[in-house]
């Protein structure tokens, strides 16, 4: 028996893990005592990971055009048919989109092969259905999408606010660190805000059940109560922050008292003040959101006034004290790092960033290529199948993920894949039901096969080693996109040997001429303190947290305690934000609100968690979650087959009758696939109404009827 340590797969909390190795089989797996996230601890879906595993089912051989291939024609396929749509229908007409599932090393190559030697903007990311409303307001408060904050923040605050987030389920490793630091600190206090009741709530000190996505209402509510009770940090704001009386005056364009928030939010104005009281009346304060302040047609704006209501009263840069956005992916954080978001260059610099263009061109030594490296933002996700249907985009190369579940309109997003003339799916599960889709399918490596690193929540880079060979003629991502980059004669700039050599250019771009660029502000996103490393070095990298650079080799627990910003005068800025309702309206043909999100033993679309029984316990089928009043007006019962219509197809889920749920809304579960239910596909409820600077989707509010089976 070995044992190897490595990270979970799934969620962003990046647990470690240390994996039991017997006979070429990893027979068992536990919590890595050493891993800062976690500190041993696993949660069910975690503790499971080895039974989620085995060749069974797995995707061993490419295929073209439904036949099976070597590696050798599937390769130069892919790049004959992308050279062909490149001659035909220019550069633009190309795409790809990738996953929070990926590796930084697999997403570094994907994002250089398309950006910077295909010359296509049109490269995105699932990320953008999760975190990129929180990505945009970074960006726009802090000059650089930069969490402050670390785990052990949440230990040492004094009170914790949980925005749009049931933590016990979706972010189950923090969530118990959480609890355990509230019972061994009495007076760390607990909020949860959330229009539904979850298991979240059993750390509760108090709740805020409030209206779907009138989150913004009740922080531009409380930024005006600061002001008007003299709760502001005016020294910090004086020092450190532009754009206050802006931020102010929005906020108390919409002020009519505690009463009139209360009543607009819906909840008790008594518990609302108490929460003002104490947001206001602490230092060490740390609001953690997610998606559900995300996945909204204003979740940019909502991220703001979150933001707006720490520097107001200077809650930030301090242990204990800051906004902190919690991702849903393992590696969206590192998807984010390499430029994996349509709209960013690489290396956290977007195209707009000055001189970027001009310094990744001299970087990636593509000076004297055409097509040259894109000079604008390319389509997000939503757009970019949009751009598909039109017949824009011609050739689609998909990784890691399944657009045609868990887009929006996901009836659409299929219609668009199958009229798409190319369509390349790197995937692990031969049962997955994009292949359908699919001209070529390529086998990739999957976890405890792939080698590479992450990015958790809390900036924490963290190595998720290669402890098992791929099965038959699997191959790692980075490999398959180098091998074709090779074939479209891009050899010298691809041609890596092993994951360390890919990761040690990153680290190289992410210092380079940092800092020497007026009028654009500090790159916090720096780990050129972590440049050549060799193979044995990378290989034992122990989890950091960036920045590592020569002023902080060790990393970086917490940003901003100086409080300078990453902005070019080095002040954070606070936003004015006016609350919107939901773009998706209710009507008398579509009267419930839905809601949607994971469940706590399932992960995406179940390809690999769907595979231990233990986990499909849990919640065995799809469901429906209904208020008792609604499910009695509407006569249907617990446990009664019923259907939901939405915007563009119908769910058919086992009724579930909670008092959790509030009047008049709804939730299911986003997981099951055709593959498991063909009639359960969450995305074709949503219509695409999306966040307008972000771009991401509203997949929280979508407008429904039920009908009884
Ligand atoms: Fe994996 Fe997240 Fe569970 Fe940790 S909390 S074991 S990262 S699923």
């Amino acid at each position: 028996m070995r044992e190897a340590r490595t990270t979970c797969p799934y969620c962003g909390v990046g647990c470690g893990v240390v994996a039991c190795v017997e006979d070429e089989r990893i027979v068992d797996v536990q919590g890595d005592p050493e891993h800062p996230a976690n500190f041993g601890r696993l949660c069910v879906k975690g503790s499971a990971l080895h039974e989620t595993l085995g060749n069974h089912g797995r995707l061993t051989r490419p295929r073209v055009d439904g036949v099976e291939v070597d590696w050798e024609t599937a390769l130069a396929t892919v790049a004959e048919r992308l050279t062909a749509v490149q001659a035909t229908r220019g550069s633009q007409a190309l795409a790809a989109y990738l996953s929070g599932q990926l590796l930084t090393e697999d997403y570094y190559v994907a994002n250089k092969l398309f950006k910077g030697f295909l010359g296509t903007p049109h490269l995105d990311t699932n990320s953008r259905l999760c975190m990129a409303s929180a990505v945009a307001a970074h960006k726009r408060a802090f000059g650089a999408d930069a969490v402050p904050c670390s785990y052990e923040d949440l230990e040492e605050a004094e009170l914790v606010v949980l925005v749009g987030s049931n933590l016990a389920w979706n972010h189950p490793v923090l969530y118990q660190r959480l609890k355990v630091a509230k019972q061994r600190k009495p007076l760390l206090r607990v909020v949860v805000i959330d229009p539904r009741v979850t298991d979240t709530c059993e750390i509760a000190d108090l709740y805020l059940g409030l209206k779907p996505g009138s989150d913004a209402r009740l922080f531009t509510g409380l930024l005006a109560w600061m002001a008007k009770r003299n709760k502001l940090d005016r020294v910090y704001l004086e020092q450190h922050v532009q754009g206050f009386d802006e931020a102010l005056a929005a906020a108390r364009e919409q002020d009519a008292g505690v009463e009139a928030i209360a009543a607009d939010c819906d909840v008790d104005a008594e518990r609302l003040e108490t929460f003002f009281y104490w947001f206001a009346s602490h230092l060490h304060v740390v609001t953690l959101f997610s998606q559900g302040v995300n996945q909204s047609s204003s979740g940019t704006d909502k991220g703001n006034a979150i933001i707006n209501c720490h520097l107001a009263g200077g809650k930030i840069g301090l242990p204990g004290a800051g906004p902190f956005s919690i991702t849903g992916q393992p590696n969206a954080m590192g998807g984010r790092e390499v430029g994996g978001l349509a709209n960013q260059l690489a290396a956290h610099m977007d195209y707009d960033t000055p001189g970027a263009r001009d310094r990744v061109t001299r970087f990636w030594a593509t000076e004297r290529r055409v097509p040259c490296l894109p000079d604008g933002p390319g389509h997000k996700a939503v757009a970019l199948f949009e751009a598909i249907e039109r017949g824009e985009v011609q050739a689609l190369w998909i990784m890691a993920t399944n657009p045609a579940v868990s887009l929006p309109r996901a009836d659409r997003v299929r219609a668009a894949l199958a009229k798409c003339p190319l369509v390349i799916v790197s995937e692990c599960m031969a049962d997955a039901d994009l292949l359908a889709y699919a001209d070529i399918v390529l086998p990739a490596s999957s976890w405890s096969e792939k080698d590479g690193t992450v990015t958790n929540s809390e900036r924490r880079i963290s190595r998720q080693r290669g402890i098992l060979p791929p099965p038959g003629e699997a191959r790692h991502d980075w490999w398959i996109v180098c091998e074709v980059a090779k074939r479209l004669g891009f050899g010298e700039a691809f041609n890596y040997s092993h994951p360390s050599e890919i990761f040690d250019e990153h680290a190289r771009l992410s210092g380079f001429e940092n800092g020497e660029n007026p009028g654009e502000g500090r790159r916090l996103f720096d780990i050129s303190g972590l440049v050549g490393l060799d193979r044995a070095a990378y290989d034992g990298l122990a989890p950091i947290q960036w920045p590592v650079n020569a002023g902080a080799p060790h990393g970086t627990a917490r940003l901003f305690t100086d409080g300078r910003f990453a902005t070019p005068d080095g002040r954070a800025r606070m936003l004015p934000v006016r609350p919107r309702s939901p773009a998706q309206a209710l009507d008398a043909a579509r009267p419930l609100r839905l809601n949607t999100g994971r469940i706590r033993d399932q992960w995406h679309t179940m390809t690999r968690t769907g595979r231990a029984p233990r986990l499909m316990n849990h919640r065995a089928e799809p469901f429906i979650e209904i208020a008792p009043e609604d499910a009695s007006e509407l006569g249907v019962e617990e446990h009664a087959l019923t259907r939901l219509h939405g915007a563009g197809g119908s769910y058919i889920g086992r009724m579930r009758v909670s008092r959790g749920q509030r009047r008049g809304e709804v939730f299911v579960p986003m997981h099951w696939s055709s593959h498991f239910s063909g009639s359960a596909l969450m995305g074709e409820l949503l219509e695409a109404h999306l966040d307008p600077i972000s771009g991401q989707p509203e997949s929280k509010h979508g407008a429904v009827w039920l009908e009884p089976l």
